[in-house]
């Protein structure tokens, strides 16, 4: 790697606006707002100095440069010399020499023509021009650069190289997710995606906190899990299908929710022509109803990407669609999902007070009521399909949902 140091004029950067690209795989998205641009070209017109910028030759795409550092800064520069934003109202006089010049709300076009030779056509900004580089010395000079600001995790994994990377960063970028209520601020998507991802790789059932998420793309590095991702594309077709338009019944864990229903679903059954219509009004009208639900809010809020709540959200949402239609019901589920108090005591006293896994000896509140044949697979909630575990060996065995 190779890096040399240039200054380059503002109006340079018009110029190479169809050379550079500004979108680079391991770049952030755009997120500055309108009052961060304008304080960039007010600090611009005061000979402010303001960071660098580094680039990266490069010869794909048809861009000649890629931007590494300076995404946002290059972006509102653009925007501003294309005349598509004016300065704060607020923004006070420039002195140049003797005079001050009123330049609020003006658009680039509109700025006194003193200003804009002196303080743009003059103005040069400290370029990095970094060659000869391989991905692997981009990705960490990004770190490098990045360790001042806070990366979000999602933003970290989307630096990283990999397949893993590249699958998630296509999924995210499907259709459904214009359907979502949450946009894709700080890469909001690509984490909901990875989510499903990592959902999808363990039949529904894991934590999906981003540490798991960023073992995941590490995991999945040189090679891809094609069948899940096979199988998440046709998931996310379906949804497409099923929500002809953005809504409010989708933020982060509703998302979550529906994907693993639909991923169920549709594993088992063949969808009609009509299904995707009526899985929307049920839909609709159903989660307004679960909304009201003390237990579906806990699981919704509390711990929500924990494998406790996601299944126990999950379950939720099955058996309400399995009750709505009993023709698409592969399983017979009990409508109890779990053990009542009475039911505890029973077991407790029955099973001796012992794990019937590891035969330790459980406190009356330290174990978990069992289903010995998994609820998700048509077993009862009563004492014969019920045992005392310990928590350990509870949490160690663990049912895929499909
Ligand atoms: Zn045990």
């Amino acid at each position: 790697m190779e890096t040399k140091s240039e200054h380059w004029p503002l109006l340079t950067f018009k110029e190479y606006e169809k050379d550079i690209n500004p979108n680079p795989t391991y770049q952030r998205s755009a997120v500055w707002k309108p009052d961060q641009k304008q304080l960039l070209i007010d600090s611009i017109l005061r000979k402010i100095d303001i960071p660098k910028l580094y680039l990266r030759e490069t010869n794909t795409n048809g861009f000649t440069y890629e931007i590494i550092d300076g995404q946002q800064r290059m972006r509102a520069l653009w925007e501003f010399l294309l005349n598509k934003y004016s300065l704060s109202e607020e923004a006070e006089h420039v002195l140049v020499g003797d005079k001050l010049f009123d330049i609020a709300e003006c658009t680039y076009e509109q700025l006194p023509s003193k200003i804009k030779v002196e303080r743009i056509h003059k103005y040069t900004l400290d370029v990095v021009i970094i060659q000869q580089a391989t991905e692997d010395e981009i990705a960490d000079l990004f770190y490098r650069l990045n360790n001042g600001t806070p990366l979000k995790p999602a933003e970290v994994r989307n630096a990283m190289p990999g397949e893993m990377t590249e699958n998630i960063r296509l999924l995210a970028r499907h259709k459904f997710f214009s359907k979502v209520t949450f946009g894709n601020f700080r890469y909001a998507h690509d984490q909901v995606a990875a989510q499903m991802m990592l959902l999808e790789l363990n039949g529904g059932s894991s934590d999906i906190p981003d540490r798991l998420l960023s073992k995941m793309y590490a995991d999945y590095q040189k090679k891809s899990p094609k069948t899940s991702i096979e199988r998440m594309k046709q998931i996310l077709d379906i949804l497409d299908k099923v929500f002809p338009d953005k809504t409010r019944l989708l933020n982060r864990a509703q998302s979550i929710n529906i994907y693993l229903l639909m991923s169920f679903i549709s594993a088992s059954n063949k969808l009609t022509k009509t299904f995707y219509d009526e899985f929307l009004k049920w839909y609709q009208s159903s989660e307004a109803k679960r909304l009201q639900d003390t237990e579906y809010k806990l699981f919704m809020s509390s711990a929500a990407n924990s494998r406790r709540s996601i299944e126990e959200r999950f379950k939720i949402l099955l058996l309400d669609y399995f009750n709505s239609f009993p023709s698409m019901a592969t399983i017979q589920l009990d409508p109890r999902r779990i053990f009542d108090n009475n039911q505890k005591i029973q077991l407790y006293e029955r099973d001796k007070h012992t794990c019937q896994s590891c035969k330790k000896q459980v406190g009356e509140f330290d174990w978990h009521a069992d289903h010995v044949v998994a609820w998700i697979r048509g077993g009862k909630t009563n004492s014969q399909n019920g045992q005392v575990l310990c928590v350990k060996c509870n949490l160690k065995k663990k049912d895929r949902l499909w």
